[in-house]
């Protein structure tokens, strides 16, 4: 699968959990997004530059994008 989300065979793409991790709602519809453009309006859209967030689907919804506190502190990127 390519950043288009084409597979090796012509005309088939592969979404989501079809695509192995990350499994998030709103990760399939940003996948539905980027083969619709492609597929059907002739679009260059990839999930190449897509910024990851995530999302623990409680009420209410609890997300998160970025770095953890535990990754920053890792890397030395906290500036108080
Ligand atoms: C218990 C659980 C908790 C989750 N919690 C979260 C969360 O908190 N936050 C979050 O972002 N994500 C969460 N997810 C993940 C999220 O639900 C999935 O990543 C997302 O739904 C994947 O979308 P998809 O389109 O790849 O697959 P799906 O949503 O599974 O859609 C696939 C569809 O294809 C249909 N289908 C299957 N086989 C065929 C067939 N042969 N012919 C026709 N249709 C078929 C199915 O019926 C289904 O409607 C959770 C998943 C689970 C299971």
């Amino acid at each position: 699968m390519n950043e288009r989300l084409e597979t090796n065979m012509l005309g088939i793409y592969v979404q989501c959990d079809g695509k192995g991790g990350p499994n998030f709602t709103h990760v399939s519809c940003d996948d539905y997004r980027i083969v619709r453009e492609n597929l059907l309006h002739g679009g260059d859209e990839t999930a190449g530059d897509r910024v990851l967030t995530h999302t623990v689907l409680i009420d209410p919804h609890l997300g998160g994008v970025g770095m953890t506190e535990r990754m920053a502190r890792a890397q030395d990127e906290i500036f108080v």
